[in-house]
């Protein structure tokens, strides 16, 4: 079992680079050695960066932070390591104590921990794109600064806000589902750039007859920080989520996969977190077995490309759930995407600031989807899908990027939410 995000001392965790024994066997499945082949941007390569700043004999310098935070914490070489190495572990150990972060954006630390900032920065959003003024900010960034450009450019259109949580949707009392209850984790991006996955789950779970809640209190899963090397702050997040979900009944549904990794991890904090841990889902397992009759879905032909984030596949190897999911929809070829297990360099914070990496890891993929020629792309997780929603829009590829809710809610013909993010 993975520690609690309290862990309370990174330094520990890290003796556990000593588990590597150096054969190498990551090395090709690394996205970022693939991109480079340069030793340093390999598991490999990076576990001993992290043994010769922690035996003293490197400085954190900018080669080593380089190489350290280039690191997409994709989870690829955990996967297929022979010796079992817990490289996300190590990662996150490393950037608390070996190369701890640089100040934290205040303003993006306020977002992930008040709801109430968060949902007035979306209101703010929303007035931004329906007047015009991100193309500016995208036009003016553009020659002053291109990473104001490259920002406007990847923040989707947002559409309404969904419910306010502390709320309940959905309907009781229609058929035998009608006993059913789910506890839906909306996290810190509900409101803003997962808006449209929350309505059109909520839409998904009332047309079934489920009833649904939404915990007030519940704030960011603390992936962002755990990742980023920031555990105190993580683990004020994961100390509120379990309050926030410890009155909550039934399956916890988190429609982010990252998100869902995340929360699985507060199994061994205490007994609240076990709770959550267990009981946390994502949208394509909670349906498996479950009549889809009563969504009345459409049935004309409907090609889907299929892309599955790292956290589904190399952590929660929820992958295949995805892919069942989409082949029980009439109508719907499924396209898998090629090497579906290599990152897209969305990766959490990654694309913001690694960008050129982030698009030189994109760029195979979007060649696939024009190849493709899809209807939708469909991917299990909100990064990803502001990422290649940003590479199809800049190659003025109209395909939609959708979340499994979104096409769900499509094929009901439900319309409330807008098709291109
Ligand atoms: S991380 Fe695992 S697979 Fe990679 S070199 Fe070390 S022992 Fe081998
Ligand atoms: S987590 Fe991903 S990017 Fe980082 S070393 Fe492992 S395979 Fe490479």
């Amino acid at each position: 079992m993975k520690p609690c995000p309290e862990s309370p001392d990174p330094r520990a965790v890290l003796q556990d680079t000593d588990l590597c024994v150096k054969c190498g066997l990551c090395l090709p499945h690394c996205p970022t050695y693939r991109a480079t082949r340069d030793e340093g941007d390999s598991p490999r390569g990076r576990i001993t960066l992290m043994q010769g700043l922690m035996a003293g004999q490197l400085e954190d310098d900018a080669v080593v932070r380089r190489h350290l935070d280039g690191c997409l914490s994709c989870g690829a070489c955990t996967a297929v390591c022979p010796s079992r190495v817990p490289f996300g572990r190590l990662m996150d150990a490393a950037r608390a104590v070996l190369t701890p972060p640089r100040s934290h954006g205040r303003i993006s630390g306020h977002l992930l921990r008040h709801a109430g900032t968060r949902r007035a920065a979306a209101g703010v959003l929303r007035v931004a794109q329906r007047t015009g003024m991100m193309q500016v900010a995208g036009v003016l960034g553009s020659s002053r600064r291109p990473g104001l450009a490259r920002d406007a450019r990847l923040l989707p259109r947002l559409g309404p806000a969904p419910p306010r949580p502390g709320g309940r949707a959905g309907a009781a009392g229609q058929g035998a589902a009608a006993a059913r209850t789910v506890a839906l984790f909306t996290g810190c991006t509900g409101e803003s750039l997962d808006a449209a996955a929350v309505r059109a789950a909520l839409a998904v779970l009332q047309r079934l007859g489920w009833r649904v809640t939404v915990p007030r209190e519940q704030v960011c899963c603390g992936a962002l920080d755990q990742h980023a090397g920031r555990p105190g702050a993580a683990a004020d997040l994961a100390r509120r989520n379990r309050r926030a979900f410890a009155a909550s009944e039934g399956p916890i549904l988190s429609l982010n996969s990252g998100c869902r990794a995340h929360l699985r991890d507060y199994a061994a904090c205490d007994d609240q977190g076990a709770d959550i841990a267990a009981r946390v889902t994502g949208l394509c397992t909670l349906l498996q077995g479950v009549d889809l009759g009563p969504l009345r879905l459409q049935d004309d032909p409907l090609r889907v490309a299929m892309h599955t984030p790292c956290t589904l596949r190399h952590v929660l190897g929820e992958h295949d759930a995805l892919e069942a999911l989409l082949r029980r929809l009439p109508g719907v070829e499924v396209l898998p995407l090629p090497e579906n297990e290599l990152c897209c360099g969305s990766a959490g914070t990654h694309m913001l600031e690694n960008p050129a990496m982030a698009d030189r890891l994109l760029a195979p993929k979007l060649e696939a989807v024009e190849a493709l020629a899809p209807d939708v792309l469909v991917t299990a997780n909100v990064g990803c899908a502001v990422h290649f929603a940003a590479g199809l829009k800049a190659r003025r590829s109209k395909v939609p990027v959708l979340g499994p809710a979104e096409l769900l809610a499509q094929r009901m013909g439900v319309q409330s939410f807008p098709i291109q993010r």
